[in-house]
This record gives structure tokens, sequence and C-alpha cells, in this order.
């Protein structure tokens, strides 16, 4: 499953906001077997949150995850840029409605909020594309969204790190690991750290890619830091499998074949 991230908030085009939730997803998605194709950061506009989606769709992802717009604001405008992209109506969730008033309900009665009425403000927070489903957001008040159209899968999480993560935990990582299993797509990726004993990272690379090209699953990738006699450059291996067992075998003999390609090149050396 190839899959899109995309930032949305001006905090982070001013610089304000560090993009962190892009990377942490990234992290997470590239766990789960997702490859992720691009990732983007967008200002709080909605013909351009919209056009992004639009864009990453053309280029023939089948996941596009949001973070950030959500909230309770105007400028808080995601689930209306995924209405517009996806040409689905918002419409008022029933069931988000009921998670933002219980939400309310607890905050006000431990005296966090001054009343647990549903305003405006809050109820919007409960507006999403139809077909969509709300994800509850145990730390905050906005859900997040899940909707399958297709074999595409898209999905709005909040931009607050704390919830995001909290609902990609919960929500995102079952209902992901279930579709990628379903697919055939599921899978593992193992990855270990392998000293070369070279500094120069342009006579590392041949050696490094002629294991890369003997072997189906792995990746292998020069880690360059700085020029010196004392470098002693890394090189990461990392293999995938359809389960722990073929990821771990393929990682071995990756792992194993690298260090016999370095030791003989340093035999040659000498
Ligand atoms: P939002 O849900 O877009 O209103 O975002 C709420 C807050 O979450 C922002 O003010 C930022 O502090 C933080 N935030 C939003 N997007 C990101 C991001 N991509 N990475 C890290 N923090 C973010
Ligand atoms: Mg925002």
């Amino acid at each position: 499953m190839k899959g899109a991230i995309i930032a949305v908030g001006r905090e982070i085009l001013t610089g304000r906001t560090l993009d962190t939730n892009s990377h942490w997803l990234a992290v997470e998605l590239t766990a789960l077997g997702v490859s992720v194709k691009r990732i983007c950061a967008v200002d709080d506009v909605l013909g351009e949150i919209a056009g992004e989606i639009t864009h990453a769709l053309s280029l023939g992802v089948d996941l596009v995850i949001t973070t950030g717009g959500l909230g309770p604001t105007r400028d808080d405008m995601t689930l209306k840029a995924w209405s517009q992209a996806l040409g689905r109506e918002l419409d008022l969730n029933r069931e988000a409605l009921g998670m933002i008033r219980e939400k309310y309900r607890v905050l006000h009665q431990r005296g966090y909020v001054d009343t647990p009425d549903i305003t405006p403000e809050r109820e919007k927070m409960a507006y999403l594309p139809q077909g969509a489903r709300p994800l509850p957001n145990p730390v905050g008040a906005a859900p997040g969204m899940f909707l399958e159209d297709g074999d595409k899968v898209f999905i709005a999480l909040p931009g607050v790190p704390g919830e995001m993560k909290a609902i990609f935990h919960e929500d995102v990582v079952p209902l992901l690991s279930r579709l990628l299993e379903r697919r055939g797509e599921g899978g593992v990726l193992l990855q270990e750290l392998v000293k070369s004993g070279f500094g120069d990272e342009s006579f590392l690379w041949p050696l490094v890619r002629r294991v890369m090209d003997e072997m189906d699953g792995v990746y292998l990738k020069t880690l360059a830091t700085r020029y010196g006699p004392d470098v002693d450059l890394e090189v990461r291996v990392e293999a995938w499998g359809r389960d722990e067992q073929e990821a771990r075998d393929r990682l071995d003999r990756a792992v194993d074949r690298l260090r016999e390609v370095l030791e003989e090149a340093r035999d040659a050396r000498n």
C-alpha cells in the first residue's frame, strides 16, 4: 500500500511549529508495511488543502492521511477540504456528535470548561464527509476521521501530537493492519546497522549495491557523516517480510553477505 501524508497548518509554513507529526507518521506507517510516497505541508486555506489531497490521489497512492485542522475554529477546515476533494457532502455525524457531547460533559464535570452545551463551535467538529466514521479522541475533543472508498483509505487526525498519536495507536493501527492483512500487503520491516570499516562513501557504495542487487526484499543505505581518517561509516540494512520470520531470515542473510563483501574488499586493499 502506498501512502501520502499532508500536514495542515500555517504554523508549519511560518516555522513556528516543526512538523513532527509527519515524521512520526512516516515511521509508524513504514513499520506497518505502508510505503510512504509523499509528505507535504499546506496552509490553512480550503482550496489548498483540497488541492493537495487531490494531487496526492493523482499520484496513485492508496492511503492519504492529513494531520491538523480538526478543531473548533474557523481556520480548522480540513474536513471541509476532504469533503470538497472527495465530492462528498459534509454532514452532521451523529456518532461524532455523541463523542463530542460526552467529552464536554466530562470536561464540564471536572470544571475545565464553563458549560457542557453543544455550541456551534463544538458542533462544527462533528461535521464529517458522508460515509466517514469518526475516530474517538481519548485526549482532546475533535474526533478523527476514517473513510474507506473502494480500494482507497482516507484518514484525518488532529494536529496536537498527543491527540494524533493516541488516535493512531487506538484505532488507526488496528484498522489499517486488518486492511493490509485482507489485501495480503501486511508486513514486517526489520533493520540492523553494520559498521563498514570504510570512511569513503563513494568507495563503499558499489560494495553495498552488490549485496542489494543479489537479494530480494532488502534495502541497504550507506549513512554519510563526514570525511576523515577516523571515520567508519555505517550501513543500514533493512529487510521486509510477510511475517517476522521471513524478515529475520532476509535480514540475517543480507547482513552476513555484507560482512563477507566488506571483508573481501578490506583484504583486497591490504
Ligand atoms: P490544529 O489541530 O491544526 O489546530 O493544531 C493544533 C496544534 O498542534 C498546533 O498549534 C501545533 O502546535 C500542533 N501541530 C499542528 N500540526 C502539527 C504538526 N504537523 N507537527 C507538530 N505539531 C503540530
Ligand atoms: Mg490549525
